[in-house]
């Protein structure tokens, strides 16, 4: 099984859109794949248009079924089985709730809280060909109990001045976890999410990521092996519509650019199994980061 976690400290850079449609697209080409939401905005849930159950406003043709979340998981009420919920054929959904940002405070004190969630994955994952986790805007704790429990991380980015701002901060926290926590971690591949092609900064942008993830000399360090993904997310207003809809790309827009651009992101990822990105040694001078 892979497991990737999908994450960028960044809001709004793509994250959730990407792991739903990702794994939507895994989905569809017959691999069974397990989504994790640990983000309290829950907006991959919404997104597959799961509701809680409790939820005055449920409506009974949208996915439900399980009364608790991640949450529940996470504080020792639920097991990940008890509030797995099948939401699409292959597709099955570990929900999240607002109430997954009290998380944060109530697990402060915990001994050991950054193993939680690998620990309940032990005794789940093994039906998976993929498990992917939707993780929040931050470096906290959810985040990395979700680095702690993957050994893969898929990094979407906008390519916009400033792209690679802030980036040391995440890639200190992933060095970090993978020096204490979780050895075999590494990034896997930057993901171009809102991509506008043929503009100046777009391929200016994608130069300088791509260079400094070539530049990288020591083989241990965790993003030793990461490339830039072929597949390029283009802007595409149906990919911003369709999570009103509680729908994926698939279902809401299935020819749009979106669509395509999801499926193409898939082919590349199961066509290339875990850590066999080529480790690019192209000589090129490294971009500054900040
Ligand atoms: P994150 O999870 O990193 O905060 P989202 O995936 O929620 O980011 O995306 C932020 C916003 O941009 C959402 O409203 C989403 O629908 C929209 N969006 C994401 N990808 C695209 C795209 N390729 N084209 C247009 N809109 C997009
Ligand atoms: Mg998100």
């Amino acid at each position: 099984m892979r497991s990737i976690a999908v994450i960028n400290q960044k809001g709004g850079v793509g994250k959730t859109t990407t792991a739903v449609n990702l794994s939507a697209a895994l989905a569809a080409e017959g691999q069974s794949v397990c989504l994790i939401d640990l983000d309290p905005q829950a907006h991959a849930s919404l997104h597959l248009g799961w509701l809680p159950q409790e939820s005055p406003t449920v409506d009974s043709t949208l996915p439900t079924g399980s009364y608790g979340t991640i949450y529940d998981v996470l504080v020792g009420n639920a097991r990940l089985k008890d509030v797995a919920c099948e939401v699409r054929p292959n597709l099955t959904l570990i929900p999240a709730h607002l109430d997954l940002a009290a998380a944060e405070t109530e697990l402060a004190g915990e001994v050991g809280r950054e193993m939680i969630l690998r620990q309940q994955l032990l005794h789940y994952t093994s039906r998976f060909d993929y498990l992917i986790i939707d993780c929040p805007p931050s470096l906290g704790v959810l985040t990395i109990n979700a680095l702690v429990a993957v050994r893969e991380v898929f990094l979407p980015m906008q390519p916009q001045f400033l792209a690679l701002h802030g980036m040391s901060k995440m890639l200190g926290t992933l060095e970090l976890v993978a020096r204490r926590l979780n050895p075999g971690l590494q990034l896997t591949g930057v993901v171009f999410c809102m991509h506008q092609s043929g503009t100046r900064l777009a391929s200016e942008i994608t130069r300088d990521v791509t260079e400094f993830f070539s530049a990288v000399d020591d083989p241990r360090c965790p993003w030793a092996r990461a490339r830039v993904f072929n597949a390029r997310i283009r802007r595409n207003i149906r990919l911003a519509e369709a999570p009103s809809h509680g729908q994926t790309i698939f279902e809401y827009a299935r020819s749009s650019n979106g669509a395509d651009d999801y499926r193409m992101l898939a082919h590349e990822v199961i066509a290339t199994s875990e850590g066999r990105f080529a480790a690019r040694r192209s000589a090129g001078t490294r971009p500054a980061i900040r």
